[in-house]
């Protein structure tokens, strides 16, 4: 059997919080039950500028919660070499092309107002496109079909999407002389030998897209998937700022322990008889896929005061 492997994947962004913990701590737990190899790879092109310290604090908040990994990658930004190699067979395979177009340009193109992200017309794309990729503080954008994409999907109920209907040409490489996450996923996963991705629901749209990158660079096999519910305030918004500081490390200062944060995860995971207090090994014994909730989970005001019940220096 092939050598089975997954990846913690966090953005130092510098705000890992409950809904982020609950990814990671699945993704452990399904690693350990099944046995793949857990590799860290801090996603620092996700963001402009990493603050210093952050990917340090970010490394520092998964040991505090029980995580461990087998292997750490080096930083994305430290080679870029991979990146680039990529973004020269696409432009071999007249899969890429370079495009300045302003946002509204692209968003007149589209018609409609559209919520989120615009879709990138076809009509758009130049008529001539290169076959040398050449790096010159230019947004490069992928062709993309308008077809259904199928993922390899073992947890949401998504089996398909048409990211040519959604997006269209999504960008690749970006202005600022860096892969886009898209790119910088897509070739981490297939260097790094990724076979199982645990992630959160928001970036399910982005798994077809990594299918047809991999197609067009010619990456096999494809990675199985397991997209989960993402944590909302209950507002019904994604958990953000504006729900508060749930921030671990807030509950962390607070006094709070990794045992009752975890003893939350498990019951947004869907382990019965919830105790107060739960240990990573613990979790992981009593952790089912199976009986993992399918809709999005909700944090409300009376979670954050279960969390800090007993904890010290709360006020
Ligand atoms: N770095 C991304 C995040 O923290 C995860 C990317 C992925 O799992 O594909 O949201």
């Amino acid at each position: 059997m092939e050598n089975q492997k997954t990846r913690l994947a966090p953005s130092p962004t510098g705000a890992l919080h409950l809904g982020n913990a609950l990814t990671f701590v699945v993704n452990w737990a399904l690693a350990r039950q099944r046995g793949w190899e857990v590799v860290l790879r801090i996603e620092d092109l996700d963001t402009p500028r990493v603050k210093p310290g952050v990917v340090e604090q970010t490394i520092e908040t998964l040991r505090w919660l029980g995580l461990d990994w087998d292997t750490q990658q080096p930083l994305q930004s430290s080679d870029l070499s991979p990146y680039i190699d990529a973004m020269r067979t696409l432009a071999s395979r007249r899969s890429v092309y370079p495009c300045s177009l302003t946002r509204s340009e692209i968003a007149e193109a589209a018609g409609a107002p559209h919520e989120g992200e615009i879709r990138f017309d076809p009509s758009l794309r130049p008529g001539d496109i290169p076959t040398l990729f050449d790096d010159t503080e230019t947004n490069w954008r992928l062709i993309v079909p308008d077809e259904d994409i199928e993922i390899n999907e073992h947890f949401a109920d998504v089996i398909s999407s048409n990211p040519g209907q959604s997006v269209g040409d999504f960008v690749v490489w970006t202005q600022r002389e860096q892969p886009s996450y898209q790119l910088a996923v897509t070739v981490d996963d297939a260097r790094q030998g990724i076979t199982h991705i645990v992630r959160g629901n928001d970036l399910i749209d982005s798994a077809a897209r990594q299918a047809l990158l991999r197609r067009a660079i010619g990456i096999e096999p494809e990675p199985h998937h397991f997209h989960t519910p993402l944590v909302r305030g209950s507002d019904g918004r994604r958990l953000a700022k504006r729900h508060g500081d749930t921030r671990i490390d807030t509950y962390r200062d607070k006094g709070v322990q990794p045992e009752r944060i975890l003893a939350l995860l498990a019951r947004w995971a869907g382990i019965p008889q919830n105790p107060g207090s739960l240990s990573i090994q613990a979790f992981t014994e009593a952790f089912r896929v199976d009986t993992m909730p399918r809709g999005d989970l909700t944090f409300t005001p009376e979670d954050d005061r279960w969390l800090l019940q007993r904890a010290p220096h709360s006020r």
